[in-house]
């Protein structure tokens, strides 16, 4: 039977690429045998945007396939699922039962075995903390080709290291993930104005509603810097409503049009919210996942694709280091309009968790000559400011910043070494940026 393809693949972004052997198993029995001939490491929905999910020349295994719901606990919550279901998924079918994923992100496409590998964070990580730290076990299968069950009772250390930890501990086969009550179908949202990169993470400090997140014009500068709208949102008490249609992008955009989509776009969003705001009922998908409407729409920023840089500062140093990075962006042309400003709190659920108490900022950069250039700079500001890059995002961090932005990677390193020591879950992302301490 023919179990693996050759093919081409890519993040989100479009800029990291690879060729190589791809098997998109159905059944745990399949998976397996796979991993017995070929240990290889894992990919969700590949909504990564860098390297972390590409193994070039080498082999991978596709999960999304692997997406069924295999027990439900109505009184608990507790929910047992396929590492390739989506929390999409999850949200559609639980959320009119009155349950939900506690944390999502930004689009509902991801895996829950992706959400795990990158602890993700939603809008409301002040409140709810990171997508890790409501995981109760981990069905992890190894590089020994052994199946096991993880939790923080059963394997701490090897718990810890594979919430956040890209992979490399082994494939994650199915979790069970404690959902979070799910009170409505629709979200009463707020908008408002703001005014300047101050005002912004004053408001956002200020911010006492569940989910918040604060949507940056880039094309703001001087006494405009960091202006935007502030979007705050609590569960209203409307009924679920059927999904909208998804739309498609049919093609690549061709590059030179993203300048002016970004300007377009950006006059349209500052007029959404009247100078005096405005408040709307929405269905959480088109609240939580509020691009998944269109289809590729990674597809916008042309055939060259884009990177996004997402960061997280510490309170003490986020104003300046902010402003520095705004005025970078601002002044480069090369930014899209998807910039996002958001509150975190100090929840992480793994040792390489991304998220600190702090305000975290990402930004789409299109993959043209002075990215680079851009990227290294945001990269150092990060760094200077005692900060952090997030790695599901991350294309370009300097391998030396690694231990300073990441403070357990030594003991992390020890644990991967141990459970993986022939490197079979190695990926780019691990290569490029030395995870394993190797080299
Ligand atoms: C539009 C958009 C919005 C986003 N918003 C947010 C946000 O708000 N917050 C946030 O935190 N992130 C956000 N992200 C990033 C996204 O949530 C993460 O990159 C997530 O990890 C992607 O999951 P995936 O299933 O696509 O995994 P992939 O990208 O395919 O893989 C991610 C990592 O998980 C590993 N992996 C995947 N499945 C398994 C498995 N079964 N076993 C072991 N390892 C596995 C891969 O090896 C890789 O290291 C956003 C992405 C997009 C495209």
């Amino acid at each position: 039977m023919m179990r693996w393809k050759q093919d081409d693949y890519a993040g989100w972004g479009g800029v990291m690429r690879a060729h190589g052997r791809i098997a998109r198993p159905e059944r745990v029995i399949t998976l397996t045998e796979l991993m017995a001939e070929t240990p290889a490491p894992a990919m969700g929905a590949r909504r990564s945007y860098g390297d972390t999910a590409l193994n070039g020349d080498g082999a991978i295994i596709d999960m999304t396939r692997m997406d069924k719901f295999l027990s439900f606990d109505a009184e608990t919550g507790l929910l047992e699922a396929e590492a390739g279901a989506t929390l999409g998924d999850m949200l559609k079918t639980f959320g009119p039962k009155g349950w939900m994923p506690a944390v999502v992100p930004g689009t509902g496409f991801v895996t829950l075995g992706g959400a795990i590998a990158n602890d993700v964070h939603g809008k409301n990580h002040r409140m709810a903390g990171s997508f890790g730290q409501h995981i109760e076990s981990i069905q992890l299968l190894g590089a020994d080709g052994k199946s096991q069950r993880i939790s923080l009772k059963r394997n701490a250390p090897l718990f810890k290291a594979t919430i956040g930890g890209l992979g490399q501990t082994g494939v994650i086969l199915s979790a069970r993930i404690h959902l979070a009550k799910c009170p409505a179908g629709t979200m009463a949202v707020e908008e408002r104005r703001i005014a300047d990169l101050d005002s912004f993470i004053d408001a956002l400090i200020a911010s006492t509603a569940t989910y918040s997140v604060g949507w940056v014009d880039i094309t703001g500068s001087g006494v405009n810097l960091g202006r935007g709208i502030l979007e705050e949102a609590d569960f209203a008490n409307g009924t679920f409503r059927k999904p909208r249609r998804t739309k498609k992008v049919p093609l690549n955009f061709p590059g030179f049009s993203i300048k002016l989509f970004v300007k377009a776009f950006n006059w349209l969003y500052l007029r959404r919210a009247s100078a005096d705001g405005r408040n709307r009922e929405r269905a959480l998908t088109d609240f939580f996942f509020p691009l998944d409407r269109i289809l590729n729409v990674n597809r916008l920023y042309g055939k060259k694709g884009f990177h996004q840089f997402q960061c997280v500062l510490p309170d003490e140093t986020a104003r300046a280091a902010l402003q520095k990075m705004l005025e970078e962006a601002n002044q480069s042309g090369l930014c899209s309009p998807l910039t996002v400003l958001k509150r975190m709190g100090s929840g992480r659920g793994g040792m390489m968790s991304f998220p600190m108490g702090g305000m975290t900022l990402a930004i789409d950069i299109a993959n043209k000559t002075k990215a680079q250039a851009l990227l290294a700079r945001l990269n150092d500001i990060t760094k200077n400011a005692k900060g952090r890059v997030y790695l599901a995002k991350d294309s370009s961090l300097d391998p030396m910043y690694l231990r300073e932005m990441y403070p357990e990677l030594a003991d992390f390193r020890k644990i991967i070494n141990e459970a993986d020591p022939e490197g079979v879950f190695e990926t780019n992302m691990t290569r490029r940026l030395n995870i394993r301490g190797k080299s």
